[in-house]
């Protein structure tokens, strides 16, 4: 699967080599890096994704989620085209914004009130410190294995973090929740929890566990943190109103900028009116970008034209049924891997055992060389450009290889 990679790969590799002089192995994201090299692609066109060397892939990953609407949309351009025609950064208010935060408010019932910035990441920091200053207290729940942003990440393997108070525990292990607040509880500011592992490899949260979340903050006094900046899309609503289980502050990003660089926090009125700046002593949150038309022009297109009720659920489906099959096909053919996830958002893990590292690097080789674009990791998440023949693609190439493998693992 190597040597296949490599000979379909040449310009990919040529550009690493150049991008590893001036960057640190050719990387500026750390989740883009893949074995032997990445590949750098040349452009997109809705569900199709063109590399350097002219390799042609349908793109399951989505960009990690955020790139829900495929590749190039009109409405985007539409939208930037207009944005940029009035200006983009305007040194002041302007309209679109509150037009934003308006239609975000109505979406997400436990949100009154949000507040933007640049990045989900900065919007987790953001909503964290809310809760920090909310509640007077200096102590973060938070789950191995989350990933809140590039500076909010918790999975054991040299994190750079932001220095809060955490208190790391296991992701949906309602005891060790149970333990900790029975000790602490007046001291801990908040949890801030995926309602499903994201990054962490597409492990939903149980509704035990989340309500348990919910009990224990609202007893108290700690501020319950979800972070949808993943799981906004499963449902109108977010996962959230899929559960009926509603936290004090929410964080979303990604593809509610229109799939440009955001992240937004919310949640109830008298969290968030700590950022007032009429009030004494107010928080202060400055950010240049904050409110670039851009984004804000972007966002409002997409809401407005694709993120119905009735376009994600029929994205769940079409997920649910992918998963479906890609377990379907390990089984038969005896393969050790099994898929993960919640509707349009799943990741392909090997099974446990010595040569896990190896077995994901295998299919995820296999996977690009049969022109299936999947993150390094086993990431998938359909876009709306995804259509029932791709899902057919992807199965029957999936089946093909495994059973060429199946010698392997019999
Ligand atoms: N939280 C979650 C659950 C995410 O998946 C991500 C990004 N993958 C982030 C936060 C960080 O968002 P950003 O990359 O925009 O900083």
């Amino acid at each position: 699967a190597e040597s296949l990679y490599r000979s379909l790969h040449p310009a990919s590799a040529a550009h690493s080599a150049h991008a590893a002089q001036f960057m640190p192995g050719g990387n500026t994201r750390s989740s883009l890096w893949a074995f032997p090299f990445p590949i750098y692609m040349e452009g997109g066109h809705e569900a199709r994704l063109t590399d350097v060397d002219g390799n042609v892939y349908i793109d399951f990953l989505g960009e990690f989620t955020s790139g829900i609407y495929g590749h190039s949309p009109d409405f985007l351009k539409d939208a930037l085209v207009s944005a940029t025609d009035r200006g983009v950064s305007l040194s002041s208010h302007h309209r679109l914004e509150g037009e934003l935060a308006e239609r975000l408010c109505q979406r997400f019932p436990s949100v009154d009130m949000v507040r933007f910035c640049n990045s989900g990441t900065e919007a987790n920091i953001m909503a964290i410190n809310a809760a920090l200053t909310f509640t007077g207290r200096e102590e973060v729940v938070v789950f191995q294995g989350a990933y809140h942003g590039s500076v909010l990440t918790f999975s054991g393997n040299n994190d750079v973090n932001v220095p809060f108070k955490t208190i790391i525990l296991p992701y949906n292990d309602i005891e060790a929740l149970l333990a900790t607040f029975a000790g602490r509880a007046d001291q801990i500011a908040a949890i801030i929890v995926e309602p499903m592992l994201g990054a962490g490899g597409c492990t939903p949260g149980t509704a035990e566990f989340l309500s348990t979340c919910r009990e224990l903050c609202s007893d108290s006094g700690a501020v319950l943190i979800f972070d949808e900046v993943q799981t906004a899309r499963l449902h109108f609503g977010g996962r959230q109103s899929q559960l009926g289980i509603f936290p004090d502050l929410t964080v979303v990003g990604k593809f509610f900028g229109g799939s440009l660089p955001f992240g937004c926090f919310g949640g109830r009125k008298d969290i968030m009116q700590q950022f007032d700046p009429r009030a004494v002593g107010a928080i202060a949150h400055a950010g240049t970008f904050n409110n670039n038309t851009l984004t804000m022009a972007a966002g409002i297109a997409a809401i407005d034209q694709h993120l119905t009720a009735e376009a994600l659920d029929q994205l769940s489906a079409r997920g649910d049924r992918l998963r479906t099959e890609i377990n379907a096909v390990f089984e038969r053919q005896g393969a050790p891997y099994h898929a993960t996830g919640i509707g349009s958002i799943m990741n392909i893990h090997p099974n446990h055992g010595p040569d896990s590292k190896y077995l994901r690097q295998l299919i995820y080789l296999d996977l690009i060389n049969s022109g299936i674009f999947v993150a390094a990791r086993g990431l998938i998440s359909l876009c709306f450009s995804i259509n029932d023949d791709d899902i057919v693609t992807f199965v029957q190439k999936l089946k093909f290889f495994t059973e060429q493998r199946s010698v392997c693992w019999s």
